[in-house]
């Protein structure tokens, strides 16, 4: 054990990378990179690490963090240290949440956002290390508010600018309050924090998101600060998940995905080669699985690159509207080959999930992948998959095809589930 390692777990850090997750593929360590922002040195040592401490893979999660998986018990250490000599991991990481906010990808740099997203973001990790005992999954998405929207990412809170110094602070339920000068956010999201943080040590099996904290509790929270129940800020289009944008100071990003957010260390690798050679400013962990590559000159040729690379660059891509978990044989619960199925389902599907379909492809009844309800949820099961419609993975299925018949039925002309009911009964 290297006595970097050994410092390490003295002063009780990184136990996101010290407390991995068994996988199917052997052990699942998350790292949470500050702002979601890497840069190349950053990349070739997590590409590195990945190929001599784990199976080469890597994930690209929902909430902008990365994944190395396949690591053996015995290599864990020399990942730990290798992450700890690189700083990829937090000094200030204790039991978690490791990181509170999510920002979008180009926070800072989109010429339509409204406010600096990374600076308040930034605040409010500084007052996460003063709330101990957060639950776990806490998030907070800081939302500038400009056409990246980041109005589909699961959040206890959000907020949103509506102006250069006024933020409106958003609840489950679509409850709104606000405005709130930039300044006076911590003030307010502190005390919120505190809250949850105190029942959640009191109640932890009742108490895990701020939707369990009592209603009243919150708007009197509000009001003790001046700030009014309003209403919800104007809906956005959905964001592109890929495109080249223009950036504050006439450079561009691009946006690519990874598909269903799993990729390798040699691509991993490539990127950063890319990257240099472009000239990029940084990369960053988009929300969608996927990355921005930020501070191009010129993009065509870049973007030619990157998608030679097997990275989804096309924002009509049927990928990027399919959810799927990794399913067998990288899950040891998985009972089919959910991302390998979910390629030929998102092609027989195009049509429709160019139309606003959501399909969710899981690989057992957990549903990790998609929490929520998707018009279309694919449960692996013994081999073939439960189809449930406008219902999570957890939900009581509609009927049970395999994977080929599912091919063909997700290509269907007419009513998709008029087509089931047909295929189900006869
Ligand atoms: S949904 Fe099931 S198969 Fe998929 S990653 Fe989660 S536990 Fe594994």
């Amino acid at each position: 054990m290297s006595e970097a390692l050994r410092a390490a777990l003295r002063r009780g850090w990184c136990p996101g990378a010290l407390r991995p997750m068994a996988t199917g593929d052997g052990l699942l360590v998350r790292l949470h990179p500050p702002g979601g922002r890497l840069n190349l040195a950053d990349l070739r040592l997590v590409a590195r690490l990945a190929r001599e401490t784990g199976n080469g893979l890597v994930d690209l999660t929902g909430r902008g963090n990365l994944q190395i998986r396949g690591v053996g018990a015995a290599s864990h250490g020399d990942l730990v240290a290798g992450l700890i000599e690189g700083g990829l991991v937090d000094a200030d990481e204790d039991v978690g949440p490791y990181r509170l906010t999510l920002v979008s990808p180009l926070a800072g740099r989109d010429p339509t956002d409204l406010a600096d997203a990374g600076a308040l973001a930034a605040g409010i990790e500084a007052l996460r290390r003063s709330v101990p005992g957060l639950p776990a999954k806490t998030g907070i998405v800081v939302d500038g508010g400009g056409c990246l929207s980041l109005d589909d990412v699961p959040a206890d809170l959000r907020i949103r600018a509506v102006a250069p110094d006024g933020v409106l602070i958003g609840l489950a339920g679509d409850r709104w309050f606000g405005p709130l000068a930039l300044g006076a956010v911590p003030g307010v999201v502190g005390p919120l924090l505190s809250g949850l943080a105190t029942l959640h040590r009191a109640r932890p099996e009742h108490v895990r998101r701020m939707r369990d904290v009592p209603e009243q509790d919150i708007a009197t929270l509000f009001a003790s600060h001046g700030v009014q129940p309003t209403r919800a800020p104007p809906a956005r289009p959905g964001p592109l998940q890929a495109g080249s944008f223009r950036e504050a100071g006439e450079t561009t990003a691009i946006l690519f995905g990874a598909p269903f957010g799993r990729c390798t260390a040699s691509q991993i690798g490539s990127l950063a080669d890319i990257a240099q050679a472009a000239g990029a400013a940084d990369i960053r962990l988009s929300p969608w699985r996927g990355l921005a590559m930020t501070g191009l000159a010129a993009t065509e040729a870049v973007v030619a690159r990157i998608a030679a690379l097997g990275f989804i660059t096309a924002p009509g891509d049927p990928r990027l509207a399919v959810r799927a978990c990794p399913g067998a044989p990288a899950c040891s619960r998985g009972e089919t080959a959910a991302q390998e199925d979910a390629v030929r389902f998102a092609a027989a599907a195009a049509r429709r999930l160019a139309g606003g379909m959501t399909l969710h492809v899981s690989g057992c009844a957990k549903g990790c992948a998609q929490p929520g309800i998707a018009d279309v949820t694919l449960v692996g099961h013994d081999g073939a998959y439960h189809i449930v419609l406008d219902g999570t993975a957890g939900d009581l299925p509609f009927a049970r095809r395999t994977a080929v018949d599912l091919a063909s039925d997700l290509a269907c002309e007419g009513d998709f589930r008029r087509h089931l009911q047909g295929v189900s009964s006869s």
